[in-house]
């Protein structure tokens, strides 16, 4: 039987409904969770361990060094897979990060959760688990992805891809789609495994991890209607910032009336913070790619330095590589590097399919 590492960081998978609390806690320690799930012990050699019970909301940075290192020490120890069990509302933000971290990851490992307590009949987190087990027992993928409901029945996951998937439902089983890509794989519970999107091989197998450095501040900024310079200007002394633009990258720059004067200053406050730091644009649609070549609004965006002309990539993953490249690389090489494709967060044609993920 091939040998999986269980990591387990908490989230509504290892909660059960708390009395005292009032509320769903996290509470299962490694040894619950194989106890629930007994089956998984037949599929592979699993040995389990607690890292941390958390709640994925109070990630840091930190986390991400702390889980890969754990990771690294799987690798070393002969594990074939790892699944990291992990809360759902940022786990797209992890398996990104994990995935820029692990550099030539030489097994698969992959992250799973349930967006219902284990303690619930409706819960997912058994089908996850298992499928999770399945897919490594049953593929040669190496590297991070995640594993979760295909649908909101009870027969098979999705293999999501790591930097280019998000949640799209507070509640849903099925609530992690692909964005702008195709999933990587579906996994029966009884091990059928099927590749969809392609998927790297890893040439040089040495694991080398490049690390976040958790000292680093990066903002999110989602840009709307009636905006202020100053909730820009905020960001004066951070590292970097990603800027959620509407359209194909459009921003408040336009002065037309008095009532506009603000965007005048919108306009001075990027050319600071451009100047200061990378501030990186990131498709608020969610769906689709940036362009800032169409309107009249936007050549000056380029010229005073705003970045991400031409990404697809998901605005938690523009976040999370801005901080990656900025604990790795030098900072004027990030003009260049941010658009550059690491570990396929950027799709090389626009896909027009993406009303396949959008709920029926
Ligand atoms: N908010 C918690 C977390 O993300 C629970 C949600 C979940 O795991 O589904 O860790």
């Amino acid at each position: 039987m091939k040998k999986i590492a269980i990591l387990h960081t908490g989230g509504t998978v290892s909660s059960y409904y708390d009395d005292k609390k009032g509320g769903v806690s996290t509470k299962y320690t490694a040894k619950d969770i194989l106890n629930l799930y007994p089956e998984i012990k037949h599929i592979a050699k699993i040995e389990s361990r607690l890292i941390q019970n958390m709640w994925s909301q109070d990630t840091r940075f930190s986390h991400y060094n702390l889980l890969a290192k754990e990771v690294e020490k799987e690798v070393k120890n002969g594990a074939e897979g790892v699944i990291i069990t992990h809360g759902t509302d940022f786990m797209h933000y992890t398996s990104s990060a994990l995935a820029f971290i692990l550099e030539n990851c030489p097994i698969p490992v992959i992250i799973t959760g349930s967006q219902r307590s284990s303690d619930r009949g409706s819960s997912d987190a058994k089908l996850n688990l298992i499928c999770a087990c399945q897919f490594i027992v049953n593929s040669n993928y190496q590297g991070v992805g995640i594993c979760m409901h295909e649908s909101t029945n009870d027969d098979a996951c999705l293999i999501l891809h790591p930097t280019k998937t998000r949640k799209f439902h507070t509640s849903r089983r099925d609530a992690f789609k692909v964005v702008n890509g195709k999933p990587i794989a579906r996994v029966t519970s009884q091990g059928n495994v099927g590749f969809i999107g392609k998927h790297n091989k890893s040439e040089d197998k040495k694991l080398k991890l490049k690390l976040f450095d958790d000292k680093l501040k990066i903002g999110i900024v989602k840009v709307h209607p009636n905006m202020f310079a100053e909730e820009l200007l905020f960001y004066k002394n951070y590292d970097g910032l990603v800027i959620e633009a509407p359209g194909l990258g459009n921003l408040p720059t336009t002065k037309l009336d008095k009532e506009t004067i603000e965007h005048e200053k919108i306009l001075d406050t990027l050319k600071t913070l451009a100047k200061k730091m990378p501030v990186v644009l990131a498709p608020q649609t969610i769906f689709g790619r940036l362009n800032l070549h169409v309107y009249s609004n936007q050549p000056i965006y380029q010229e005073i330095g705003l970045l991400g002309n031409h990404s697809d990539m998901t605005s938690e993953t523009t976040f999370l590589k801005l901080a990656w490249l900025l604990s790795n690389y030098k900072k004027d090489e990030i003009p260049k590097l941010i658009t550059k494709n690491f570990r396929d967060e950027i799709s090389p044609r626009t896909s027009l399919d993406y009303l396949d993920y959008v709920y029926s």
